[in-house]
């Protein structure tokens, strides 16, 4: 039987937008030690807008994005549809077929019999290919200011960088105000985990207050790799809850102790979660620990 006071708690919190499918996770909420955030779509809005782009060895910028924009056409990534929106209302759309997917990478495809590749660091360290230095120069720059950066790759039999792509994302204004919430509820660490790259994640941990020496940040994590973050802080004896969104966050939340999907979440990251927040504010995150420690408290 479920105690009275549980069947009302879930009920409230189900009239403040919090699904409790799992009320374990629930009741562990109260006992968390660290909350680790996916950055994209979570801590940001997951709205990027392509705010540079340089091409090189005689590539135009306008031929780089309509290129990538070819590429990029069957991509869902949000990276992906900024890239195409971008490109929107060019002359001749860049036509690709036989696309491929390369998960935490980017993606590939051919165009008038010629195969490219558009990702990021990823990419170009798997497959040990040279940035010009003038490209290296200035996604050096964009990346430092936060920006993610992409490259259009022309897949010869010694691969060639094209041209550079930067986009930006916000953070979520709410974001800081939730983890000052978290940490005043008693939570020791906050984390963030990322596909992005290092100075990407680290422009945005600075934006929302994270603390060095506490505070974490996983980057360049491939989407198969996420889960095991989660396993590396419950090695250290600490309770953790998970908070995401994509398909590539489902098996990273259900390894954590405590799941959380938000907001329009992929079917997937719900089912995987044992709490879901029916808004993207991830404020509802210190929510869920200030109605475990009110549900559990008036138990015992
Ligand atoms: P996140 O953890 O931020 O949701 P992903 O695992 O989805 O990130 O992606 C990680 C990285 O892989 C991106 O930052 C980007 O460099 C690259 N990437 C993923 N999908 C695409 C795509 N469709 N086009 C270009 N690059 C991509
Ligand atoms: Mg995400």
């Amino acid at each position: 039987a479920i105690p009275l006071v549980i069947a009302l708690s879930t009920s409230l919190a189900a009239s403040n937008g919090i699904l409790i499918k799992n009320r374990l996770a629930l009741e562990r909420m109260r006992h968390v030690d660290v909350v680790l955030f996916d950055k994209t779509g979570t801590l940001t809005k997951g709205e990027h807008t392509v705010t540079g782009v340089a091409g090189a060895g005689g590539t135009s910028e306008d031929e780089v994005l309509r290129l990538a924009a070819g590429v990029e056409a069957e991509s869902e990534h949000p990276l992906a549809r900024a890239i195409v929106k971008a490109a929107k209302g060019h002359r001749q759309p860049a036509t690709a077929t036989d696309f491929q997917s390369l998960p935490g990478r980017g993606v590939q495809a051919s165009i008038d019999g010629t195969r490219y590749a558009v990702g990021g660091p990823a990419l170009l360290r798997e497959q040990q290919i040279q940035v010009p230095d003038d490209l290296a120069r200035a996604a050096d720059n964009w990346s430092r200011r936060g920006a993610s950066v992409l490259n259009l790759v022309k897949l010869d039999r010694t691969p060639q960088v094209l041209g550079t792509i930067a986009l930006e994302d916000a953070a979520r204004p709410e974001a800081r105000d939730a983890i000052q919430q978290l940490r005043e509820l008693g939570v020791q660490k906050i984390a963030m985990i990322t596909g992005d790259a290092r100075t990407v994640a680290e422009a945005v941990a600075a934006d929302l207050g994270f603390r060095h020496g506490v505070d974490e940040i996983f980057a360049e994590v491939l989407p198969a790799d996420k889960d095991d973050k989660v396993s590396d802080l419950q090695s250290r004896g600490l309770t953790v809850a998970m908070v995401g969104d994509g398909v590539n966050d489902a098996p990273a939340l259900a390894r954590a102790d405590i799941g959380i999907a938000i907001g329009a979440g992929t079917d997937v990251a719900i089912e995987s979660a044992g709490v879901i927040l029916a808004s993207s504010d991830p404020r509802g995150v210190a929510s869920t620990v200030r109605l475990s420690k009110a549900s559990y408290r008036k138990m015992i």
